[in-house]
């Protein structure tokens, strides 16, 4: 059976980042990039906010680049997803595609989360087109534009507060009567004149034509159904942290997040280490799981040396 001493699960910043250190540092790591190579990134078009490219990046340009930066250090970087994990003991047992069993010495878990999406098949249609589960990311775009933001939650007020300052009009399409958010989120999205909240609402279709989204069709909880001319749509329902298959040995929120130890990417498993957003339900940026990657191999660096 292969033994690795350094096992990275999942292709995103964090992934990459930490394999761009394990490699330098000498530790032969592994990358199983998992069904989405490049991470949520790869769902949004270009990037603005990633540090080193003032005219931006195009988001999987940028992916790429850093799988090759990896790749170039010697990272063994593999199609393949963990779709079982034995961490009651080292060396740790994984299965790789339900077939391939091997071993590993360290593992950094950088699976990433998955953003909620409606399910509609407009919503794909347009994806990357006008519909985005990202207001940090690509809320720019839509300058003195009107947009929509579907939720009710934290996440929701926070983008839509977020995009108002950006754009023309913002409106909240929630499917209940209330929020679910904090009432000091609330309190901010209600006194922010150019947020319309469309209570009791849900989105029936995204209507659009080849240049993008151009509107949407709501229905409301009494039967109406009416259409509201929107350039973008945004999504915030909440994100599925992907670490499932991990949760009978590392501890989680009720939220499905992995638990870190203090500032530290340390799991409840000593030599399992956790990276970017499938450890951080707050920040969710490219920049921020890129950081908590390079944190993880260095203490897979650590750890190593001292086991
Ligand atoms: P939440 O689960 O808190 O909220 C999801 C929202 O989306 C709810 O209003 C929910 O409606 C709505 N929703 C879910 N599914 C659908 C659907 N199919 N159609 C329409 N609406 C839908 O997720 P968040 O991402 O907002 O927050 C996750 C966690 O992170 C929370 O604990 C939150 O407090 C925290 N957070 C904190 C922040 C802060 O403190 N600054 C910022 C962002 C998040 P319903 O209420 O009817 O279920």
């Amino acid at each position: 059976m292969e033994n690795i001493r350094c096992l990275i699960i999942g292709g995103g910043p964090a992934g990459y980042t930490a394999a761009i250190y394990a490699s330098r540092a000498g530790l032969n790591p592994v990358v199983y990039e998992g069904m989405e190579p490049g991470g949520q990134l790869t769902t949004t078009t270009i990037v603005e906010n990633f540090p080193g490219f003032p005219e931006g990046v195009d988001a999987n340009q940028l992916m790429t680049d850093m799988r090759a930066q990896a790749a170039r250090f010697g990272a063994d970087i593999r199609r393949g997803t963990v779709t079982s994990v034995d961490f009651s003991s080292r060396p740790f047992k994984l299965t790789i595609d339900s077939d391939t069993l091997i071993e590993a010495q360290a593992v950094i878990i950088a699976t990433g989360a998955t953003a909620k999406y409606l399910g509609l098949p407009s919503e794909q249609e347009f994806r990357g087109m006008g519909v985005s589960a990202c207001a940090t990311c690509d809320g720019f775009f839509y300058r003195k534009k009107d947009v929509a933001v579907v939720g009710g939650g934290d996440t929701a007020c926070e983008e839509a507060t977020y995009l108002a300052n950006l754009c023309n009009k913002v409106y909240m399409i929630v499917r209940r009567d209330v929020f679910r958010a904090s009432q000091a989120m609330q309190d901010k999205v209600r006194n922010t004149p150019n947020i319309e909240i469309l209570w009791n609402c849900n989105t029936q279709e995204i209507l659009g034509d080849a240049s993008g989204v151009t509107g949407a069709r709501l229905v409301r909880k009494d039967g109406k159904v009416f259409d509201i001319r929107i350039d973008g749509f945004f999504l915030a329902i909440g994100h599925h942290p992907n670490s499932d298959v991990f949760k009978e040995f590392i501890d989680t929120d009720e939220l499905g997040y992995i638990v870190t130890s203090g500032k530290s990417s340390r799991t409840n498993v000593e030599g399992v280490f956790a990276a970017g957003d499938v450890q951080d339900p707050s920040f969710r940026q490219a920049i921020t799981a890129a950081a908590s990657g390079c944190k993880a191999a260095l203490e897979v660096e650590k750890f190593l040396l001292s086991h």
